[in-house]
Protein backbone atom coordinates (compact mmCIF):
# COMPACT_ATOMS: atom_id res chain seq x y z
CA UNK A 1 0.00 0.00 0.00
CA UNK A 2 1.42 3.32 -1.22
CA UNK A 3 -0.06 6.21 0.00
CA UNK A 4 -0.82 8.62 -2.14
CA UNK A 5 -0.02 12.18 -1.70
CA UNK A 6 -2.29 14.93 -3.10
CA UNK A 7 -0.05 17.50 -3.97
CA UNK A 8 -0.98 21.20 -3.09
CA UNK A 9 0.34 24.07 -4.72
CA UNK A 10 -0.39 28.43 -3.63
CA UNK A 11 -1.72 29.69 -6.26
CA UNK A 12 -1.86 33.47 -7.63
CA UNK A 13 -5.21 34.28 -7.96
CA UNK A 14 -6.95 37.71 -9.37
CA UNK A 15 -10.39 39.24 -8.83
CA UNK A 16 -11.03 41.89 -10.88
CA UNK A 17 -14.49 43.95 -11.53
CA UNK A 18 -16.40 47.41 -11.90
CA UNK A 19 -17.07 49.15 -8.83
CA UNK A 20 -18.61 47.95 -5.59
CA UNK A 21 -19.16 44.52 -6.81
CA UNK A 22 -17.89 43.10 -4.14
CA UNK A 23 -14.34 41.89 -4.68
CA UNK A 24 -12.35 42.88 -1.72
CA UNK A 25 -15.19 41.24 0.80
CA UNK A 26 -14.72 38.19 -1.18
CA UNK A 27 -10.95 38.71 -1.21
CA UNK A 28 -10.61 39.03 2.61
CA UNK A 29 -12.40 36.08 3.37
CA UNK A 30 -11.11 33.64 0.79
CA UNK A 31 -7.52 34.83 1.71
CA UNK A 32 -7.94 34.46 5.03
CA UNK A 33 -9.78 30.71 4.48
CA UNK A 34 -6.92 29.58 2.36
CA UNK A 35 -3.92 31.44 4.29
CA UNK A 36 -3.20 33.47 1.55
CA UNK A 37 -1.67 37.09 1.21
CA UNK A 38 -4.70 39.63 0.10
CA UNK A 39 -3.34 42.60 -1.48
CA UNK A 40 -6.33 45.30 -2.22
CA UNK A 41 -4.78 47.04 -5.58
CA UNK A 42 -7.53 49.58 -5.47
CA UNK A 43 -6.23 51.02 -2.06
CA UNK A 44 -2.68 51.76 -3.59
CA UNK A 45 -4.41 53.88 -6.56
CA UNK A 46 -6.50 55.38 -3.88
CA UNK A 47 -3.24 56.15 -1.98
CA UNK A 48 -2.76 58.28 -4.74
CA UNK A 49 -5.31 59.91 -5.32
CA UNK A 50 -6.42 60.87 -1.80
CA UNK A 51 -2.10 62.03 -1.75
CA UNK A 52 -3.10 64.48 -4.04
CA UNK A 53 -6.08 66.04 -2.82
CA UNK A 54 -3.83 66.78 0.51
CA UNK A 55 -1.04 68.49 -1.15
CA UNK A 56 -3.34 70.02 -3.24
CA UNK A 57 -2.02 68.78 -6.51
CA UNK A 58 -4.23 69.14 -10.11
CA UNK A 59 -5.65 66.24 -10.64
CA UNK A 60 -5.78 66.66 -14.39
CA UNK A 61 -1.98 67.97 -14.83
CA UNK A 62 -0.36 64.70 -15.34
CA UNK A 63 3.39 65.69 -14.97
CA UNK A 64 2.20 67.38 -11.28
CA UNK A 65 0.95 63.94 -10.72
CA UNK A 66 4.36 61.91 -12.00
CA UNK A 67 6.24 64.39 -9.99
CA UNK A 68 4.93 63.66 -6.50
CA UNK A 69 5.04 59.56 -7.21
CA UNK A 70 8.63 59.53 -5.73
CA UNK A 71 7.34 60.98 -2.36
CA UNK A 72 4.40 58.05 -2.00
CA UNK A 73 5.24 55.16 0.12
CA UNK A 74 2.34 52.29 0.45
CA UNK A 75 2.29 49.88 3.23
CA UNK A 76 -0.14 47.10 4.19
CA UNK A 77 -0.54 45.14 7.37
CA UNK A 78 -1.93 41.39 7.97
CA UNK A 79 -5.34 43.13 9.15
CA UNK A 80 -5.53 45.01 5.50
CA UNK A 81 -4.64 48.09 7.06
CA UNK A 82 -3.57 50.63 4.48
CA UNK A 83 -0.46 53.14 5.17
CA UNK A 84 0.55 55.98 3.57
CA UNK A 85 3.73 57.27 4.21
CA UNK A 86 3.73 55.24 7.73
CA UNK A 87 0.04 56.62 8.24
CA UNK A 88 -2.92 55.33 8.68
CA UNK A 89 -5.22 55.73 5.87
CA UNK A 90 -7.64 53.02 5.38
CA UNK A 91 -10.50 54.81 6.17
CA UNK A 92 -10.26 58.39 4.95
CA UNK A 93 -9.13 56.68 1.24
CA UNK A 94 -12.79 55.11 1.33
CA UNK A 95 -14.17 58.66 0.88
CA UNK A 96 -16.06 59.05 -2.41
CA UNK A 97 -13.59 62.07 -3.41
CA UNK A 98 -11.14 59.99 -3.35
CA UNK A 99 -12.63 57.00 -5.51
CA UNK A 100 -12.99 59.56 -7.95
CA UNK A 101 -9.62 61.39 -7.59
CA UNK A 102 -8.09 57.83 -8.25
CA UNK A 103 -9.71 56.64 -11.03
CA UNK A 104 -8.40 60.03 -12.27
CA UNK A 105 -4.83 59.66 -11.61
CA UNK A 106 -5.27 55.68 -12.24
CA UNK A 107 -5.63 56.85 -15.80
CA UNK A 108 -2.03 57.73 -16.18
CA UNK A 109 0.93 55.62 -17.37
CA UNK A 110 3.22 56.35 -14.83
CA UNK A 111 0.87 56.19 -11.90
CA UNK A 112 -0.27 52.87 -13.42
CA UNK A 113 3.80 51.61 -13.83
CA UNK A 114 4.62 52.65 -10.62
CA UNK A 115 1.94 50.68 -8.84
CA UNK A 116 2.15 47.53 -10.90
CA UNK A 117 5.89 47.45 -10.55
CA UNK A 118 5.26 47.54 -6.20
CA UNK A 119 1.75 44.97 -6.89
CA UNK A 120 3.70 42.66 -9.02
CA UNK A 121 6.79 42.57 -6.14
CA UNK A 122 4.44 42.40 -3.53
CA UNK A 123 3.14 39.17 -5.34
CA UNK A 124 6.13 37.20 -5.13
CA UNK A 125 5.36 35.73 -1.71
CA UNK A 126 3.33 32.32 -3.05
CA UNK A 127 -0.23 32.22 -2.11
CA UNK A 128 -1.47 35.45 -2.87
CA UNK A 129 -5.00 37.21 -4.19
CA UNK A 130 -5.36 40.34 -5.73
CA UNK A 131 -8.34 42.44 -6.63
CA UNK A 132 -8.62 45.56 -8.93
CA UNK A 133 -9.39 46.19 -12.52
CA UNK A 134 -5.94 45.17 -14.59
CA UNK A 135 -4.91 41.86 -12.21
CA UNK A 136 -5.67 39.44 -14.49
CA UNK A 137 -4.77 41.30 -17.80
CA UNK A 138 -1.54 42.77 -16.71
CA UNK A 139 -0.25 42.54 -13.29
CA UNK A 140 -0.55 38.43 -13.38
CA UNK A 141 -1.16 37.34 -16.69
CA UNK A 142 -0.15 33.95 -15.34
CA UNK A 143 -2.26 33.63 -12.68
CA UNK A 144 -3.68 30.14 -12.21
CA UNK A 145 -7.13 31.73 -11.17
CA UNK A 146 -8.55 34.56 -12.52
CA UNK A 147 -12.55 35.58 -11.67
CA UNK A 148 -14.42 38.53 -12.90
CA UNK A 149 -16.67 39.54 -10.49
CA UNK A 150 -19.44 41.41 -11.83
CA UNK A 151 -23.20 42.58 -10.31
CA UNK A 152 -26.40 44.68 -11.63
CA UNK A 153 -25.47 48.85 -10.92
CA UNK A 154 -28.38 48.50 -8.78
CA UNK A 155 -27.34 45.75 -6.62
CA UNK A 156 -23.64 47.47 -6.60
CA UNK A 157 -25.49 50.98 -5.09
CA UNK A 158 -27.04 49.68 -2.81
CA UNK A 159 -24.43 47.39 -1.41
CA UNK A 160 -22.32 50.68 -1.73
CA UNK A 161 -25.26 52.66 0.33
CA UNK A 162 -25.29 50.12 2.96
CA UNK A 163 -21.89 50.27 3.45
CA UNK A 164 -21.04 53.80 3.22
CA UNK A 165 -23.87 53.91 6.08
CA UNK A 166 -22.60 51.25 8.37
CA UNK A 167 -19.08 53.24 8.31
CA UNK A 168 -20.83 56.66 8.79
CA UNK A 169 -20.34 58.10 5.64
CA UNK A 170 -22.43 60.15 4.21
CA UNK A 171 -24.61 58.24 1.69
CA UNK A 172 -27.45 58.78 -1.18
CA UNK A 173 -28.47 56.31 -2.91
CA UNK A 174 -28.89 57.86 -6.64
CA UNK A 175 -25.71 59.89 -5.93
CA UNK A 176 -23.45 56.37 -5.26
CA UNK A 177 -25.52 54.79 -8.34
CA UNK A 178 -24.34 57.52 -10.59
CA UNK A 179 -20.46 57.50 -8.95
CA UNK A 180 -20.10 54.23 -9.75
CA UNK A 181 -21.57 54.24 -13.29
CA UNK A 182 -19.33 57.51 -13.96
CA UNK A 183 -16.11 55.48 -12.57
CA UNK A 184 -17.02 52.21 -14.03
CA UNK A 185 -17.32 54.48 -17.42
CA UNK A 186 -14.01 55.69 -16.97
CA UNK A 187 -12.09 52.81 -15.87
CA UNK A 188 -13.56 50.60 -19.00
CA UNK A 189 -12.80 53.29 -21.64
CA UNK A 190 -8.96 54.42 -20.54
CA UNK A 191 -6.49 53.59 -23.20
CA UNK A 192 -4.13 51.77 -20.69
CA UNK A 193 -5.40 48.70 -19.23
CA UNK A 194 -8.82 49.53 -19.00
CA UNK A 195 -11.20 47.39 -17.03
CA UNK A 196 -11.86 44.11 -19.13
CA UNK A 197 -12.28 40.35 -18.41
CA UNK A 198 -9.50 38.29 -19.12
CA UNK A 199 -10.15 35.71 -21.83
CA UNK A 200 -9.42 33.09 -19.21
CA UNK A 201 -11.15 34.83 -16.47
CA UNK A 202 -14.84 33.14 -14.77
CA UNK A 203 -17.28 35.44 -14.53
CA UNK A 204 -18.93 35.11 -11.46
CA UNK A 205 -22.36 37.35 -11.30
CA UNK A 206 -23.27 38.22 -7.78
CA UNK A 207 -26.55 39.83 -8.03
CA UNK A 208 -28.51 37.12 -6.50
CA UNK A 209 -25.89 35.60 -5.02
CA UNK A 210 -24.66 35.87 -0.99
CA UNK A 211 -21.03 36.40 0.11
CA UNK A 212 -21.08 32.83 1.98
CA UNK A 213 -22.34 31.71 -1.87
CA UNK A 214 -19.55 33.99 -4.10
CA UNK A 215 -16.93 32.75 -1.25
CA UNK A 216 -17.71 28.91 -1.75
CA UNK A 217 -17.68 28.86 -5.37
CA UNK A 218 -14.26 30.78 -5.41
CA UNK A 219 -13.00 28.50 -3.16
CA UNK A 220 -14.30 25.64 -4.91
CA UNK A 221 -12.37 26.79 -8.03
CA UNK A 222 -8.91 28.19 -6.42
CA UNK A 223 -8.50 24.46 -4.58
CA UNK A 224 -9.22 23.02 -7.74
CA UNK A 225 -6.23 24.94 -8.86
CA UNK A 226 -4.05 24.22 -6.41
CA UNK A 227 -4.44 20.17 -6.57
CA UNK A 228 -3.26 20.89 -10.35
CA UNK A 229 -0.45 22.45 -9.31
O1 LIG B 1 -11.20 48.96 -6.28
P1 LIG B 1 -11.36 50.42 -5.90
O2 LIG B 1 -12.75 50.92 -6.07
O3 LIG B 1 -10.83 50.69 -4.53
O4 LIG B 1 -10.43 51.21 -6.91
C1 LIG B 1 -10.39 52.61 -6.98
C2 LIG B 1 -10.01 53.03 -8.39
O5 LIG B 1 -8.67 52.67 -8.64
C3 LIG B 1 -10.82 52.39 -9.50
O6 LIG B 1 -11.97 53.12 -9.84
C4 LIG B 1 -9.84 52.34 -10.67
O7 LIG B 1 -9.86 53.55 -11.39
C5 LIG B 1 -8.50 52.26 -10.00
N1 LIG B 1 -7.91 50.92 -10.07
C6 LIG B 1 -7.23 50.57 -11.20
N2 LIG B 1 -6.59 49.38 -11.27
C7 LIG B 1 -6.63 48.51 -10.25
C8 LIG B 1 -7.35 48.85 -9.08
C9 LIG B 1 -7.99 50.06 -9.03
O8 LIG B 1 -7.18 51.33 -12.17
N3 LIG B 1 -5.96 47.36 -10.33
Amino acid sequence: FQERKVMMKKISIAIDGPSAAGKSSIAKIVAKKLGYVYIDTGAMYRCVGYYCLQNNIDLNNETAVSAILKNIKITMDSNNRVYLNEHDVSDQIRQDEVSMSASLVSSYQDVREFLVKQQRKMSNVGGVILDGRDIGTVVLPDAKLKIYQNASVETRAKRRFLENKKRGLSADLETIKKDIEQRDYQDMNRKISPLKKADDAIVLDTSNLSIDEVVNEVLKLAKQREMEG
